[in-house]
């Protein structure tokens, strides 16, 4: 098999592997925090099939120190490290290699930025609500939905638009926590039951209206959208409307990115700088 022919330059050794990918602001978030540590060499971003992925670690192992892998190869990349730490086994994915000593390290920083940036957006105590994840079956909402189930929360409530991708995740899930799981023609009384609802579809990315129902919204809800491109993101405006708090997942980026960068490279952590530049380029302010 021919080389993959978009490698990176030579003064870029690490980067964000994912498809598509033009959009991550994940290089902006690092360079910040690679510039402030004073390193000689930047973090940049590689369009990678999901067919390619095998491959692209394979040479990216002898130029790179690390790298993070994003939508849709965190799956794939568990199966490519030579070793996986027992976050990354038990979320199922890698989000985060580190090449050491020749071998690829990978861990996971998504469930950590997640549970850090609730706490962020709620303040103590949301950990103990029923929190319905919406999209549990894809990437990120199972890795969100065995973090917390991992952590301890009391009750998940899944839903996905194809009901099959819940199978396995329920019988796992239900050993350590009550799971409830609902068809996508059953929201309304997934909501019901929810006190916390994190959104983890793609849903509001593609512009394409949303056509949940806003009626199924309680004033009592919160809700955790884990897309993060426009502010305010369509699910968030949505129950912002209605009155709900409601927060996007700028933050989940944020504090998964900076879990990535201590993976690399130890303390001290540039955390400031990084989320500086991230909000800075999000358009937001802190
Ligand atoms: P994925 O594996 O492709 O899963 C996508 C999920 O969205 C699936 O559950 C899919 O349902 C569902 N979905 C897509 N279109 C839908 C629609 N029109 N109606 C209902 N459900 C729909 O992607 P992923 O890696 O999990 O990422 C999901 C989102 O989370 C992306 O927006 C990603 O950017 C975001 N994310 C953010 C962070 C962060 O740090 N903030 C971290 C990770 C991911 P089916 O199974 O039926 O296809």
């Amino acid at each position: 098999m021919p080389e993959h022919p978009a490698l990176l330059p030579p003064d870029v050794r690490l980067a964000v592997l994912g498809d598509p990918i033009a959009h991550s602001l994940s290089p902006v978030l690092q360079n910040a925090g690679l510039a402030a540590r004073g390193f000689p060499f930047r973090y940049g971003r590689l369009q990678v099939a999901e067919a390619e992925v095998g491959q692209v670690f394979q040479q990216l192992r002898r130029t790179c120190l690390g790298w993070n892998v994003t939508l849709p190869l965190k799956r794939a990349a568990l199966n490519l490290v030579d070793e996986a730490d027992h976050e990354a086994r038990r979320l199922g994915a890698v989000n985060t290699v580190a090449v050491r000593d020749g071998g690829l390290i990978g861990t996971n920083t998504d469930g950590r930025g997640l549970h850090l940036a609730l706490d962020e957006a709620f303040g103590a105590g949301w950990e103990r609500k029923r929190i319905l994840i919406l999209g549990a079956g894809g990437g990120a909402g199972s890795a969100a939905a065995r973090y917390l189930a991992a952590i301890g929360v009391p009750c998940l409530l899944l839903a996905n638009r194809t009901p099959k991708k819940l199978l396995g995740l329920e019988a796992d899930l239900a050993r350590h926590t009550h799971v409830e799981t609902y068809g996508w023609q059953h929201l309304e009384t997934a909501f019901a039951g929810a006190e916390l609802i994190v959104n983890a579809t793609s849903v509001g990315l593609n512009g394409a209206p949303l056509d949940w129902d806003s009626g199924w919204l309680r004033p009592d809800h919160t809700l955790f959208d884990l897309v993060y491109r426009a502010e305010p993101t369509p699910v968030v405006a949505w129950a912002r409307a209605r009155g709900i708090p409601a927060h996007d997942g700028l933050a989940m980026l944020f504090h998964q990115g900076v879990r990535a960068f201590s993976w690399w490279f130890g303390d001290p952590l540039p955390a400031v700088a990084m989320r500086r530049a991230l909000y800075a380029a999000a358009g937001r302010g802190q």
